[in-house]
Parts: structure tokens; C-alpha cells; sequence
């Protein structure tokens, strides 16, 4: 089978099974993805009914609290309510009229100092740098509603510029800690990173203070109450804050109450997940009361999805590598059998190819000679009998020793026996040798006198004939021929050229292998072992040298043999 159509059969046997492979590990990754993301909603559905455990036990815990409270005044109440509110929850006292002592209620915001800017919108317009140095720099104390969010950020980009000072920031972080929104924290908490250990520290403590209660939650408990129920002496209000309140004497209500801000800001969620308002009316919600509902989701729910794609795409890849390596070995593996199916085919081609070479003359040396014992020859006819005898015996033991000096090479026992020979001398034994057999073919021979190289030289006559027996095999036309001898740098050449048919760039470096053969048409035609120049590139090598051929299709060839020049 010819190689590729052999690769190409190898090719689609392969495409089969790598496509259900693929198919395989592209359910896998899509799987694992899955996977992944019920692994993170797990998680997540675990967090969730933990803190409501946690949140259930506080309230009762809280309650115990409320009820052992001992009655007394407002600036004593507060402390102690302190010490026993659950950790998502805010202390509340408020007095006869249902209005709030506790916390204080905000007071309206101070006026802007004249000069600064308070509106947002305008703050980023134009050069912010400048804004911010205005704000910063000129207004430190300015606490607008508006101004808030974007004070401490503006800032604290300038502290990490380094043209504010850190302490400025932290005491205005500080001061306004309570009222700064769980979405506001987390911005500022983001970008502490860059400040000195000890500012960030006292940002951070800040930041984890209780909220203060919003405005909105302080009008709610004022409002009149409504979805109230009574439970063991405390006052329980269910709707979009839960509050436990206790009845004091002159009128006053202390206790708990919990609220949405006050809930995500709750502790005990792992770091790279968050309460977040409202119900997703799943498992990942944590209610205290119908209204009052919030949910566990991730921080940052793109890195949480590309992390699970993440995984897939892991299995994925580990299935695409495995494949590709399987494929990779299986070529590797067809590569290995074609070569050496090629081989046995080469290797069966040579023996009847040497068969063949070796039975022409042989039949021509058995009919001559017993022409000769017949004694019935005419006497003119004689001596063209007997030439004819000597240059077959020629050829035989020509055939016979390159053989002979094949197999030496095959084994790496190809001996050299190296003596100083002049150049020109070994082209013309060459030439001579080579007229004997082919005594209507031109030779030119081409050396300088005083070249000498230090060769064997039988070897090298061996490889020389070589060439020139493939000159008048291939380029039969092509003479005369050109047999060169010349100094190359440290090394000598010598050239077999002939005007004959040329060899396909692709053959070049081929043919020089055991039992290869230019597959063209003239090769097909034309009797030949393919072992003449493997000998050749093996004397060279032999040697210290090598072989190779410069030819051009329609043009001609020239072989070259290159040694190395001893001494030089
Ligand atoms: P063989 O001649 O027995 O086939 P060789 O090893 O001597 O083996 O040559 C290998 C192949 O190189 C030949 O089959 C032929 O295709 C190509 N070749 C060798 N010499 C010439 C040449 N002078 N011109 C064109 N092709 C050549």
C-alpha cells in the first residue's frame, strides 16, 4: 500500500475513536461543571442552615436575656443590653411615647462647610484629582447623605497615592464607622490593602462596629404597633424587623432588635460568601420573620461560575491530552510498522534485484565459455569472444565485491586502510577502470597535481566506480562526465557529474539510504540493488567525511565525496 493512502486510512481509524473520546470528555467537563456548581450551591444551602441555627439559638438565648433583665435607667440598661445582644442585633430602648433613647436617634446633618462640593455628579466631573483634592483637602468634615460613600473612597485612593495622610481617613472612618452601609464597608474594606498595618488595623475595627440603626428602622419601631404578639412578658414584633422588648417601669420598652442591615452584617459567613437582602425562596435563605429574609449568596458569583467552568474545562483538558497522546504513540507506533514494512519490502526487491544482476553476466560468461570448449570459433570471432568474457567476469566480481562490501558496511566492519595518494591518481584509475567496461562514454578528470589526500584507496576507487556505473546507468546520454578533485577548506572533494535526467529534490537525500531508489520511471526501468550509494555515503563516512548530491531535474547531477584533509 502506498504511504498516503496507508496515513490516511491511519487517519481516519484514528478520527473514530478520538471523536467519541472527545464526545466522552466533553460530557465529563460538562458534568464536572455541574457538578461543581451543586458542590458551591451545597455549601452554600449549609451555610445558610447553620446561621439560621445559630440565629434561632441567639434569639432564645437573647430572650433568657431580656427576661432576667433587672429594671433600671436608660444609661444603665444600655451597657448591659450591650453585653447580651446577639451578634446580629441592635440594642433598643425607647420611652413612654414610643420614641427612640436608644440608639440616639441621628440628628440631621451638619451643613457643609461653604466652599465644598456635596453633589456627587459634580464631584467627578472634570479633573477628579483636583475634586478629591478639594474634598479631601478642604472639606474633612463634611458628611453629607450624597458625599458619604464616595468620601472615604476618594480618599483612600489618595492616601494609596500617598498625598494624604492615613490617620485623617481612618479618624473619618472611625467617626462615621456606625452609619457607613454593609455595601459601603465592604468598598472601603477592599481598599485598606495598600495603608500601613496600623491605619488599616484601626479601619478594619471600625468597620466591624455594630451598624447604627437606619433612619427608616427608627421610624418603624416609633410607628404605632400593630403585629405585635406577647410571649412570657416580652413584646414580640414580626414583620420587617423582628424586635423582643421588655416592658419597664415608667413606660420605658428595652431589648433587641434585628433588622436587615443588621443581619448581613452578621458574622460567621465564610469569606468568600455574603447575606444579601430579600429571599431567593430556596434552601440558601435564613428568615426571622416572613418580611424580614435574607440569603446566602457568593462574594463574587463570576469567579465562582468560571471556577466551575474551570473544572470542567480541567477534565477537559486532562481528556484532550490523553487523546493527543494516544494519537501521538499510535502514529508513532504506524510510523514504526510502515518503516519496517518498507524495509522487508526493499530487502525482498534486493535479493531479486541481486539475483537478477548476477544472472545476466553469469548466463553470458556460461555461453561464451562453452562457446570457447566447442572449439568451432571462427578465428576472427575469437578475440571479441573472449573481451566480451573478461568484461562480463568484470562485471560479476564487480557485482560480487560490492556485495561483499555492503555487508562489511551493514555490520560496521568496513576496515580502512589510509595512505597518502595524489588526487589525480585515483581519478584516473578511476577513468581507466571505467573505459574498460564502457569504452564509448567520455571522461573528463579534473585535479590539481599537487593535491594528495590521506584515503584508502581502494575504498575510494570503489566508491568512485560506484558513481560513474550510475552515470552510465541513469545519465547514459548525459556525458562526458566529469570526475573533480579539489580542496575545500579542511577537506577534499571529489565529484562524480553527469548531464543526465537529475534527481528529484524529495529522492536526494534518500537514495544515499540501503536499498532506496529514486521512484521514477527511468529507476523502475533500469536494474539496480539500491545499496551502490549507500556504499558510497559509507566509505565517506568511513572515512570521517560524507556523501551527498547536487542535482537538478533535466539538467544533470553531481555526487560528492568529502574527507577530511589529514594535518590540516
Ligand atoms: P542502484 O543503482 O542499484 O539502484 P544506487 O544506490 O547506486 O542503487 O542508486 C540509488 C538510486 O539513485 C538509483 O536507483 C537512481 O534512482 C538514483 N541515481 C543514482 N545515480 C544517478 C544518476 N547519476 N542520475 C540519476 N539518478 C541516479
Amino acid at each position: 500500500m502506498r504511504a498516503p493512502l496507508a496515513w490516511l486510512l491511519f487517519a481516519l481509524g484514528a478520527a473514530i475513536p478520538s471523536v467519541a473520546v472527545l464526545v466522552v470528555a466533553l460530557r465529563a467537563a460538562s458534568t464536572e461543571s455541574a457538578r461543581a456548581r451543586e458542590e458551591q450551591l451545597a455549601e452554600r444551602v449549609a451555610t445558610a442552615q447553620a446561621i439560621q441555627r445559630d440565629v434561632d439559638a441567639a434569639l432564645a438565648r437573647a430572650k433568657e436575656a431580656l427576661r432576667r433583665l433587672e429594671p433600671a435607667a436608660v444609661s444603665r440598661l444600655e451597657p448591659r443590653l450591650m453585653a447580651e445582644k446577639p451578634d446580629f442585633a441592635d440594642v433598643v430602648v425607647m420611652g413612654a411615647e414610643g420614641q427612640l433613647l436608644v440608639p440616639k436617634p441621628m440628628s440631621d446633618e451638619p451643613p457643609s462647610p461653604p466652599g465644598c462640593l456635596t453633589d456627587r455628579a459634580e464631584l467627578l466631573k472634570g479633573d477628579r484629582i483636583a475634586a478629591r483634592d478639594r474634598i479631601v483637602g478642604g472639606c474633612p468634615h463634611l458628611k453629607s447623605e450624597q458625599g458619604r460613600y464616595l468620601w472615604p473612597l476618594l480618599a483612600l485612593e489618595r492616601v494609596a497615592e500617598g498625598s494624604t495622610p492615613a490617620e485623617a481617613i481612618a479618624s473619618w472612618i472611625d467617626e462615621h464607622a456606625t452609619r457607613l452601609a454593609p455595601a459601603e464597608r465592604s468598598v472601603l474594606r477592599a481598599r485598606v490593602t495598600p495603608l500601613p498595618e496600623e491605619v488599616r488595623g484601626a479601619i478594619l475595627r471600625a468597620l466591624a462596629r455594630p451598624l447604627a440603626l437606619p433612619r427608616t428602622l427608627a421610624a418603624l419601631l416609633t410607628e404605632p404597633r400593630g403585629s405585635d404578639s406577647v410571649e412570657a412578658g416580652l413584646r414580640i414584633h414580626r414583620g420587617r424587623y423582628l424586635a423582643l422588648v421588655r416592658p419597664m417601669p415608667e413606660g420605658l420598652e428595652a431589648g433587641f432588635v434585628v433588622h436587615e442591615a443588621s443581619m448581613i452584617g452578621a458574622p460567621g459567613v465564610p469569606a468568600h460568601l455574603v447575606l444579601a437582602p430579600g429571599a431567593r425562596r430556596d434552601a440558601t435563605d435564613v428568615a426571622l420573620t416572613p418580611e424580614l429574609v435574607v440569603h446566602v449568596e457568593p462574594k463574587d458569583g463570576a469567579a465562582l461560575d468560571a471556577q466551575a467552568r474551570r473544572s470542567g474545562h480541567r477534565i477537559l483538558a486532562v481528556g484532550v491530552a490523553g487523546l493527543l497522546t494516544a494519537v501521538a504513540l499510535a502514529a508513532v507506533l504506524f510510523a514504526r510498522a510502515r518503516k519496517a514494512q518498507r524495509l522487508a519490502e526493499l530487502r525482498t526487491d534486493f535479493v531479486a534485484a541481486v539475483s537478477h544482476e548476477l544472472r545476466t553476466p553469469l548466463a553470458s560468461v556460461r555461453m561464451l565459455s562453452e562457446l570457447l570448449e566447442a572449439g568451432d570459433l571462427p578465428n576472427d570471432e575469437r578475440p571479441e569472444v573472449e573481451r566480451t568474457l573478461a568484461g562480463e567476469a568484470r562485471r560479476l566480481s564487480a557485482t560480487v565485491e560490492r556485495m561483499l562490501r555492503f555487508g562489511a558496511l551493514a555490520r560496521g566492519r568496513l576496515s580502512v586502510q589510509k595512505s597518502r595518494m595524489r588526487a589525480a591518481c585515483i581519478l584516473e584509475d578511476a577513468r581507466d577502470r571505467f573505459h574498460k567496461a564502457h569504452p564509448d562514454k567520455e571522461i573528463i578528470v579534473d585535479a590539481p597535481k599537487s593535491l594528495e589526500m590521506d584515503v584508502d584507496p581502494a575504498l575510494v576507487g570503489l566508491a568512485l566506480d560506484n558513481l560513474l556505473s550510475n552515470a552510465a546507468k541513469y545519465a547514459a546520454e548525459g556525458h562526458p562526465y566529469r570526475i573533480e578533485a579539489r580542496r575545500d577548506g579542511h577537506h577534499a572533494l571529489l565529484s562524480v557529474s553527469d548531464s543526465g535526467p537529475g534527481i528529484a529534490a524529495c529522492a536526494q537525500r534518500r537514495i544515499f539510504s540501503p536499498f532506496e531508489r529514486a521512484d521514477d520511471r527511468l529507476s523502475r526501468a533500469t536494474e539496480g540493488t539500491g545499496v551502490g550509494l549507500s556504499l558510497v555515503r559509507g566509505v565517506a563516512r568511513a572515512h570521517g567525511g560524507d556523501a551527498f548530491v547536487k542535482s537538478t531535474v533535466g539538467v544533470g547531477s553531481t555526487f560528492v565525496v568529502r574527507v577530511p584533509m589529514e594535518g590540516s
